[in-house]
């Protein structure tokens, strides 16, 4: 089997994300991959009826979002040094946005948790389900144990 050459980590920054971005770090340097990181804002936070239907699309909340979760991603991927370069911040569908940055990058693994923000009531969550059942590479799901 050829060994990995391009490892993706998808960081939700939930809880269990050390557990799922130490696995994807051992990984890259057992197989000398490169490794990157992705976190997506998902639209469905900005638009969330629960926020309100009325309220007016609010661009300032959404750059303050946007910045608080550039630091957070800066900051797990210094931990996990990985360059400036190999840092992906997008919004949109977290699914569909870890598939397209995997496509467009030419990675080998994608690695997620079994589980993130949405809690552990089904077996996989959904962004993992949909992440492991449209990619086109390997997806490896950390499992996760909600204790
Ligand atoms: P979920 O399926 O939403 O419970 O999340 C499972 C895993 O998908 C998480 O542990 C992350 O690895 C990944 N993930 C979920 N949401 C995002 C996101 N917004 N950005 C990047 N990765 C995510």
């Amino acid at each position: 089997m050829e060994s990995y050459k391009h490892i993706l980590l998808a960081a939700d920054f939930s809880e269990h994300g050390e557990t799922v971005a130490q696995r994807a770090k051992d990984l890259a340097e057992k197989y000398q991959a490169k490794l990157s990181i992705v976190h997506v804002m998902d639209n469905l936070l900005i638009t969330d009826a629960a926020y309100g239907s009325t309220i007016p699309f609010d661009l300032d909340l959404t750059a303050e979002l946007m910045a608080a979760a550039k630091k957070r991603l800066a900051a797990l991927a210094e931990k996990l040094n990985i360059a400036e370069d190999s840092r992906y911040m997008e919004t949109g569908s977290p699914k569909l946005e870890i598939i397209r940055v995997a496509e467009e990058n030419k990675v080998d693994l994608i690695v997620v948790g079994s589980h993130g923000r949405h809690g552990f009531a089904l077996l996989l969550g959904s962004t993992a389900n949909g992440v492991l059942h449209h990619a086109l590479c390997d997806v490896l799901a950390v499992r996760l144990h909600d204790e």
